[in-house]
C-alpha cells in the first residue's frame, strides 16, 4: 500500500479532480447521441461530481459496431499475444502512476473508504490485469489423441465482441475481473458501468488508450440498465455478455440472450453466505475478527459477505463477546478520512432499504448485540442480531449492508443443513480445529468458494463464482476466466493415404 495521506490532503486532491464524464467509444470521449446526461453523485456528501453522458441504444449500436470493426480487422484480436501483454502491462504502469488520483476518485464516487481504495481496489486492479496479461503468451492449445492418420487440433479463439455490465460495489475491481481476461484473450469490449460509479471506468479507458490499446477495443458506454444494459444484452452483434449484479437482473440477461442471438451469458450474482463456527474453534479473537470482516467489510455491500453466522451453542456467548470487542475496529464515517474503515452506503435508496431491515429486526424482537443505528441518511453502524431463525427474512434475503444474523445450532450436521438452506451458493466459511470436519464441511457446502478458519474469496489464481442462484455459466478469476472469453475450435487435418474426398471414418 502506498503511504496514506491525511484527510486534509485527500480533500485537496479531491478538490482538484476533473472527472471524465463522456462515454468513451472508438478511442474518444463523446457525449451521448441524445445529448442527455445524468448526475454522478458523491454518496457521502450528496455533491454532484459530474454530469455523465446518459446513453441509449443508439450509443450502444455505435459502440458495438466500432468494437466489431476492431475485432474483425485484427488490430487487437490478431496481435501477437506478447504484444497484447506489453500493452496491458503498460496500462498497469499508468494505473500505478495515477493510483492516488484513481483511489480518491473511486472513494468519492462510491463512498468506499479511502483506506480500502488505496490498499485493496487499486493494487488488486493492477494485480488482476498483470496476471491475465502475463497469461496471454503462456497458455497453449491442445492436440487430441486421434491416432497417426490425422491431427486433431483444439484451439482457442477470442469469443468476439464482449458486453460487460457492472455493479457499483467494486467499480474498479469488477472492471478488472472482466476486462483483464477478455482483453488478454483478444476480445473487443463494450462495457456499461453502474450509473452510481461510472467515473473510474472512464478514466481507465483513457489510460488504456494512452498505453496503446487500439481504438474501438475498449468502449465504455454510460447510462442506465434499461437504456444501455438491455440493448447490450439483446444486441444481435454481441457474442457474449459478462454480468455482475443482482440475481433479478442476471435472470434478465438469460432472457435477452434467448430473445436475440443466443449469445453466451456469464453471471456473477448475489449471496447470503454462511460463516459456521463450531464449538471446537480455536483462537476466538481471530475468529471474531474474521467474522466481523466477513460481515462488515465494504459496508456489507459485498456479494460474498458472510451475513449468516451459524454458531454452535457451546461457543456462542464467548464468540459474541469477542465480536463486540472487534466490531469497534470498524469505525464508520467520512470515506476520505483514512481512520475510517466503513464509508457511505452507495445511495439514499439503498441506505433506506438497509435501514428498513434494521427497523424490522428491532420490531421482530431479535437480540441486538450491537449497532442498529444510522447517521445522516448515509452511514450504517455494523449491526448484529441474535436469535434469528434461518427461515426468517433476515437470514434468507441479501441485505447488502453491514448486518449480521446469528443463528444458533446444536451440531455440525445442523450447521451444514442450515448453511445449505438458501437459494444462494456463492461463498462460505467454516471455523473448527478439527481438520477432518473442516474438509467434510468444505465438501458438503454447496458454494463456489469455501474458506477454512478464515474469511476470503481466494485470490487471482482461484476461480470465483456461484452455485445455485449465485451464478451462471462460468467463473471470474484464474485460468477459467480466460476460458469464458474464448471459443473452442476443432481443426482436423487428415494425414491418411487413402482419404476419399477428405472423408475418413
Ligand atoms: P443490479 O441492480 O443488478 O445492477 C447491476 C448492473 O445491471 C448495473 O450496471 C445496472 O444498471 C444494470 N441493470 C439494471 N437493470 C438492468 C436491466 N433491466 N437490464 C440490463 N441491465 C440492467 O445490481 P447492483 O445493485 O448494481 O449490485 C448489487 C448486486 O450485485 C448485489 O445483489 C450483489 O450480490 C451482486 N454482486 C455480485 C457479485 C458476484 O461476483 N457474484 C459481485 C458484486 C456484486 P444501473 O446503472 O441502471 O443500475
Ligand atoms: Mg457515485
Amino acid at each position: 500500500m502506498s503511504d496514506l495521506l491525511t484527510l486534509e490532503e485527500y480533500k485537496a486532491i479531491a478538490a482538484d479532480l476533473a472527472p471524465p464524464s463522456m462515454s468513451f467509444i472508438d478511442g474518444s470521449f463523446r457525449p451521448s447521441v441524445s445529448g442527455n446526461t445524468f448526475e454522478s453523485v458523491n454518496p457521502a456528501t450528496g455533491d454532484v461530481l459530474a454530469h455523465v453522458a446518459s446513453c441509449n441504444s443508439d450509443d450502444v449500436d455505435f459502440a458495438v459496431s466500432k468494437a466489431r470493426d476492431a475485432f474483425e480487422d485484427g488490430r487487437w484480436s490478431k496481435l501477437h499475444p506478447t504484444e497484447r501483454k506489453v500493452v496491458l502491462r503498460k496500462l498497469c504502469t499508468l494505473v500505478k502512476r495515477n493510483s492516488r488520483e484513481l483511489a480518491v476518485l473511486e472513494s468519492l464516487d462510491s463512498g468506499k473508504p479511502i483506506v480500502d481504495c488505496e490498499s485493496i481496489d487499486i493494487p488488486e486492479f493492477i494485480h488482476t490485469l498483470t496476471w491475465h496479461a502475463e497469461l496471454a503468451d503462456k497458455i497453449y492449445d491442445q492436440t487430441a489423441p486421434v491416432g497417426s492418420d490425422a491431427i486433431g487440433m483444439v484451439v482457442r479463439e477470442p469469443v468476439g465482441v464482449v458486453g460487460a455490465v457492472l455493479p457499483w460495489n467494486f467499480p474498479l475491481l469488477m472492471l478488472a475481473w472482466k476486462m483483464a481476461p477478455a482483453l488478454a484473450a483478444g476480445c473487443s469490449m463494450v462495457i456499461k458501468p453502474a450509473m452510481q460509479t461510472s467515473l473510474t471506468a472512464l478514466r481507465i479507458a483513457e489510460l488504456a488508450s494512452d498505453a496503446g490499446l487500439p481504438r474501438g477495443v475498449l468502449n465504455i458506454v454510460t447510462g442506465s440498465g434499461s437504456e444501455v444494459g438491455e440493448p447490450l444484452g439483446k444486441h444481435m452483434d454481441v457474442d457474449m455478455v459478462a454480468f455482475t449484479g443482482s440475481t433479478t437482473t442476471g435472470r434478465r440477461f438469460l432472457r435477452y440472450s434467448a430473445d436475440s442471438n443466443l449469445k453466451t451469458v456469464v453471471l456473477e450474482l448475489g449471496g447470503k453466505n454462511p460463516c459456521i463456527v463450531l464449538d471446537d474453534a480455536e483462537e476466538l479473537d481471530k475468529v471474531a475478527s474474521q467474522v466481523c470482516a466477513a460481515a462488515f467489510w465494504n459496508m456489507g455491500e459485498n456479494c460474498s459477505a458472510g451475513s449468516r453466522l451459524i454458531v454452535q451453542s457451546g461457543i456462542k456467548d464467548a464468540l459474541l463477546e469477542r465480536i463486540k470487542v472487534h466490531s469497534r475496529e470498524w469505525k464508520v464515517g467520512d470515506p476520505l478520512d483514512p481512520s475510517n474503515q466503513l464509508g457511505a452506503m452507495i445511495d439514499r435508496g439503498h441506505f433506506s432499504k438497509v435501514a428498513s431491515y434494521l427497523e424490522e429486526g428491532k420490531e421482530a424482537g431479535y437480540g441486538l448485540v450491537l449497532g442498529g443505528e444510522t447517521r445522516d441518511g448515509v452511514f450504517i453502524q455494523p449491526t448484529v442480531f441474535d436469535g434469528v431463525l434461518n427461515s426468517d427474512k433476515m437470514a434468507q434475503e441479501e441485505i447488502f449492508g453491514p448486518v449480521l444474523s446469528v443463528i444458533t445450532v446444536e451440531s455440525y450436521e445442523e450447521a451444514i443443513r442450515i448453511a445449505n438452506d438458501s437459494e444462494y451458493g456463492l461463498a462460505a466459511s467454516v471455523f473448527t480445529a478439527n481438520g477432518k470436519k473442516a474438509l467434510r464441511a468444505a465438501q458438503a457446502i454447496r458454494a463456489g468458494t469455501v474458506t477454512v478458519n478464515c474469511f476470503g474469496e481466494g485470490d487471482i489464481t482461484t476461480p470465483f463464482g456461484g452455485y445455485k442462484q449465485s451464478g451462471f455459466g462460468g467463473r471470474d478469476n484464474s485460468i477459467h476466466a480466460h476460458d469464458q472469453y474464448t471459443e473452442l475450435k476443432t481443426i482436423w487435418v487428415d494425414l491418411s493415404d487413402d482419404a476419399v474426398d477428405g472423408y475418413t471414418d
